[in-house]
């Protein structure tokens, strides 16, 4: 199992475009770690950088404490699987997945066995003699990712590797990568700009957005602690609501005031936010953490109508407030009638955040995370 770290790494095209701004992070051995943001974000480099196909600007990368800036990619023990199979079509299976191997020379016998123990693990074992072009796409992808399989290498590298196939397939080929690496207990880097695989498959997510990484955490912690305005509306479907406005204190008790949102926060809060007042912020909540009000309910949002879908176990219903469109997620139960055109909708303060407006810094998140 191999331990990864980054220590300040740039990678600067040309004079002007800086694709990764001075970024530091350490893998941990056997993690499986995501790397996500939007398209353009410079994950993509990243991964490259570290599999030695992208020269590194400045900065260090080591793998197992050794600077591998200048090690020759095919001396890095790494396999990379690629959004587009890259597998040879005129070779059959069992071919494609002994390439490497035979590269290798090693022996007739260990071939055989090594790509049948592939091939039993991802399926493959009666498509053996098959040429790919016979084969489904996601046929097409477990022969790719059993080609970097068939070596043990110490580090895998995925860039989107689902990113071509239909839905099912995804959940499917999911599946089968958290197999891979609780069995192979291999240090793992995903790419991905698709949430839900960040969500379930990673150790921890890196979040980037610009060049730069704004949270590496748990999955469950980046969802219920962001620590930005970018991370809380990258992650999650749909994206956290957020309305622009003030921090007031009234009564010793600190409030947040918007056209739309006027709401006291919990003593929890109050605490992390006295040195705050005036300050302009955004409230940020999940769709989720909304609800339909009660008469006596009074951390509300009102907000008309627009469309409400229903999505079987749940219905999200947008609405239009003065700050703009929102969305909650409710049980379909707790819904009698929606042609009452203004809505109430009640805020579960405890889940609801506060960033700053200027930097987009999350101000309430507890100091114990
Ligand atoms: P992502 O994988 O997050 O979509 P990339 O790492 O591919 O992002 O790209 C990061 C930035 O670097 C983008 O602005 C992209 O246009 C730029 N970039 C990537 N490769 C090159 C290249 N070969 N030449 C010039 N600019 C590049």
């Amino acid at each position: 199992m191999a331990n990864i770290s980054f220590n300040s790494v740039s990678k600067k095209y040309g004079k002007n475009i800086t694709a990764v701004s001075d970024i530091s992070f350490e893998i941990k051995p056997g993690e499986l770690l995501i790397l996500c943001g939007p398209s353009g974000c410079g994950k993509s480099t990243v991964l490259r950088m570290l599999a030695g196909l992208e020269d590194i600007s400045s900065g260090e990368v080591r793998i197992d404490d050794v600077v591998i800036n200048q090690v020759a990619p095919k001396d890095r023990d790494i396999a990379m699987v690629f959004q587009n199979y890259a597998i040879y079509p005129h070779m059959t299976v069992f071919d494609n997945i002994a390439f490497s191997l035979k590269l290798r020379k090693v022996s007739k016998d260990e071939i055989r066995n090594r790509v049948e123990r592939t091939a039993e693990t991802l399926g493959l074992k009666h498509l053996l003699d098959r040429k790919p072009k016979t084969l489904s796409g996601g046929q097409r992808q477990r022969i790719a990712m059993g080609r970097a399989i068939v070596r043990e290498p110490a580090i895998y590298l995925f860039d989107e590797p689902l990113s071509n196939l239909d839905a099912k397939m995804r959940t499917e080929l999911r599946k089968e990568i958290l197999q891979i690496h609780n069995d192979f207990d291999s240090t793992m880097v995903y790419v991905t700009h698709d949430q839900i695989e960040a969500m379930t498959l990673g150790d921890r997510i890196c979040v980037m957005n610009e060049g730069v990484i704004e949270q590496i955490d748990p999955p469950h912690q980046i969802f219920d602690y962001p620590k930005t305005l970018f991370v809380a509306q990258f992650i999650g479907t749909p994206p956290m609501n957020t309305f622009k406005g003030k921090i007031l204190l009234k009564n010793n008790q600190v409030l947040f005031s918007s056209n739309s949102v006027k709401c006291s926060l919990n003593e929890e809060k109050t605490d992390m936010l006295r040195n705050h007042i005036k300050k302009e912020v955004y409230l940020g909540i999940r769709p989720s953490h909304l609800s339909i009000a009660e008469d006596h309910e009074i951390n509300i949002i009102e907000g008309s109508l627009e469309v409400s879908e229903m999505l079987g176990d749940e219905v999200l219903i947008h609405a239009k407030s003065e700050d703009g469109s929102f969305c909650c997620k409710v049980d379909p139960q707790k819904i009698n009638n929606l042609n009452n055109n203004l809505l109430r909708f009640s805020i579960n303060i405890p889940k609801a955040h506060i960033f700053d407006a200027a930097s987009g810094e999350n101000l309430t998140i507890p100091n114990n995370i």
